[in-house]
């Protein structure tokens, strides 16, 4: 097992750049920190009830809360796999957790871009709750208006994907995840790839960029 993180801002397309892959290629594993926390919400598991508000408002979830939930992942991924890794680490706090374990990783792939894009996109998102597919009203319609092409689900609008909550979650990325673009160059396993091509080309890049 090796993992690929995914950095980019809310909304740079890395989650569905990565279940596209995912599903195309069965030695890939999606992992999405953000589904496993809504998945926990969901459920009202201790820690879905823990990291509920700071989701709202927009702010991170406390490192060690996130942390054990991949390192249970981790712990259950064994063999031909390559995990990619979305939405974790989210600051350098987390990167060194993530090293303590020992989980070889191949490379970090940042999708680039700029916040001026991020408002109109987030905007027009539309999540699946059931299957976690994403989509957007312009850019990655589902087939039938509302309805998950996968399986049939209504689509809904995520909570923290609101204009407030979206400018808050860009502080954050700022201050807190922008230093692992420098942390990870330093480590010689940093690439850069233009998020800005609409799915199709990203996914392309991306698969390139790993
Ligand atoms: P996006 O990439 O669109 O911002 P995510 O689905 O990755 O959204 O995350 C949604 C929310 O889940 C974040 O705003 C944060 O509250 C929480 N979260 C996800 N991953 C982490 C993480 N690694 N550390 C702390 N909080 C996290």
């Amino acid at each position: 097992m090796n993992i690929v993180i995914l950095l980019g801002a809310p909304g740079s397309g890395k989650g569905t750049v990565a279940a596209k892959l995912a599903a195309e290629n069965a030695n890939l594993k999606h992992v999405s920190s953000g589904d496993l926390l809504r998945g926990a919400v969901a459920k009202g598991t201790e820690a879905g009830k823990a990291a509920k508000d700071f989701m709202e408002a927009g702010k991170l979830v406390p490192d060690e809360l996130i942390a054990t939930m991949i390192k249970d992942v981790i712990a259950e991924s064994t063999g031909d796999v390559t995990m990619l890794l979305d939405g974790f680490p989210r600051n350098v706090a987390q990167a060194d957790i993530l090293e303590k374990t020992g989980a070889e990783i191949r490379s970090v792939v940042l999708i680039d871009v700029p916040d001026s894009v991020i408002q109109d996109r987030i905007a027009g998102r539309r999540t699946c709750p059931a299957c976690k597919a994403g989509y957007h009203v312009k850019a990655l319609p589902p087939k039938v208006e509302g309805k998950c092409d996968k399986c049939g689900a209504d689509l809904v609008i995520r909570k923290d994907d609101n204009p407030e909550t979206v400018k808050d979650r860009l502080v954050v990325y700022h201050q807190q995840t922008e230093p692992l673009i420098a942390y990870y160059k330093e480590k010689g396993l940093l690439r850069v790839v233009d998020g800005d091509q609409g799915p199709e080309k990203n996914a392309e890049a991306f698969k390139a960029a790993m």
